[in-house]
């Protein structure tokens, strides 16, 4: 069915799984690391979430699960993915399931903040393969229920957020107890010095594949900057949500978890359905407004940093961020929600005064100098001016109440004639650059 593409070389079983999945021809992740991986090779694999690069490692181990059988052994799996965040497991865990559909392939997903036992459940049932976040795992390990004496392929995802959470003791524990002889998979959005070093410590001769999205991702996507004074700006929140009601799906970012439950609490009071994920909330908690957003049950995700990576959710309309974050990494990874598999998407900052320096270090880092959009009622001259931006993007009326900047603006960048700068469809740019 997939003659002409690599994942013609699959089993069967797979290729219909992922003719169900809707998967047309192969991402170039997939393209260029499923062949290494076939032939056993361990590899390096620089790529961010939202490249395919699940179904890039995930579907040459099932192939290997599917083609060398080999008795259960409980408790002992053959593959282990290691994943920072609940999240990022839980989606790998789904990949998976969607991918086995045809192929009796057991799995267990475990990660802490949830009882262990529907884990255990899963892996007395003979997981093969085990998603885990490092924590639990250890847990797991410590009491005698997982043992990594038979694994034969073991990745190591998202090895950069990894090292940033503390998680390096972890891992090295973690891989002191895999046999030497394995296929090892090392995947990183970014490659500094101390992430090479681990990857380095874990891999063999190892194939490396790059796959650089983030100029292109952000590219596609529609950025823009509002500068607003920051008592004004869970208003202007509202004010965007009450006249896009074409954005169905948006994710906001805040840098604290108190802000992401002020945020969440004022639009509840506005009646637009939302949810928060941080770290401070339950799984349960976490994985219904996960659920509630795929579903599009609830329309706005207020999320901080840490949710950032690894959600999932395709056809993202906007996101908003209500701070620029401080590490400008997480911009991209941020933004980068709304552009999945080659959809486009926009993306809302909104910018005090305070934060001129982190606007700086964003542009700075993407390249890019970011428009700014002065139509809306709660824009700050003041912020404006201190980020020195005056000279660009639309002009500006004269002074007008704010309530009435918005039809003052229009008014006169009618009159101007600014057609090549404005965006009026900002809402429905699917498709378009
Ligand atoms: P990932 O980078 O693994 O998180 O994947 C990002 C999104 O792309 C997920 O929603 C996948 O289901 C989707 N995806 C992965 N591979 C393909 C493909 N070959 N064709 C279409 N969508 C894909």
């Amino acid at each position: 069915m997939f003659e002409n593409t690599i994942f013609g070389k699959l089993d069967q079983k797979l290729q219909h799984a992922i003719d169900d999945a809707g998967y047309r021809k192969p991402t170039p992740i997939q393209e260029q690391a499923i062949p290494y991986l076939l032939d056993g090779r361990d590899l390096i694999g620089c790529a961010q979430t939202g490249t395919g690069k699940t179904a890039a490692f995930m579907l040459p181990i099932l192939n290997r699960l599917i083609k060398v059988r080999r008795p259960r052994h409980i408790g002992h799996p053959r593959a282990l993915v290691l994943s920072p965040t609940r999240e990022l497991a839980a989606q790998t865990a789904e990949n998976i399931k969607a991918f086995s559909k045809y192929a009796q392939l057991p799995f267990a997903c475990v990660f802490g903040g949830v009882s262990q036992f529907g884990q255990v459940k899963d892996i007395k049932k003979g997981a093969e393969t085990i998603v885990a976040c490092p924590g639990r795992l250890i847990d797991l390990m410590t009491q005698g229920i997982i043992y990594l004496d038979q694994v034969e392929c073991f990745v190591l995802d998202e090895a950069d957020r990894m090292l940033d959470m503390g998680f390096l003791p972890d891992i090295k524990r973690i891989i002191s107890k895999l046999p030497k002889n394995r296929q090892s998979l090392f995947f990183s959005a970014t490659m500094s010095p101390p992430i090479l070093k681990l990857a380095g410590e874990l891999v063999t001769d190892p194939a490396q594949v790059t796959i650089s999205p983030e100029t292109p991702t952000v590219e596609r996507i529609n950025q823009k900057v509002m500068f607003v004074e920051k008592a004004s700006k869970d208003s202007l929140l509202i004010h965007l949500l009450k006249t896009h009601p074409e954005w169905t799906r948006v994710i906001v970012f805040t840098k604290m978890r108190h802000g992401a439950d002020r945020v969440t609490k004022k639009l509840s009071r506005e009646n637009i359905s939302c949810a928060a994920i941080h770290s401070d909330k339950t799984q349960g908690q976490r994985t219904r407004a996960l659920d509630g957003f795929r579903k599009g049950t609830v329309r706005v995700l207020v999320a901080t940093d840490i949710a950032s990576r690894g959600i999932d959710v395709p056809d993202v309309s906007c996101v908003v961020n209500m701070e620029l974050p401080l590490e400008t990494e997480s911009y991209v990874h941020r933004i980068g929600r709304t552009a999945r598999a080659g959809e486009s998407g926009a993306a809302i900052s909104f910018v005090t005064g305070a934060e001129r320096g982190q606007l700086k270090a964003v542009e700075r880092f993407i390249k890019k100098t970011i428009p700014v959009d002065r139509d809306h009622p709660f824009h700050s001259e003041e912020s404006d001016r201190k980020n020195g931006k005056q000279g660009d993007g639309l002009p500006q009326a004269p002074w007008v109440h704010p309530a009435n900047r918005n039809k003052a603006n229009k008014k006169r960048n009618g009159h101007v004639g600014f057609q090549g700068r404005r965006q009026p469809d900002f809402g429905n740019r699917k498709g378009k650059q």
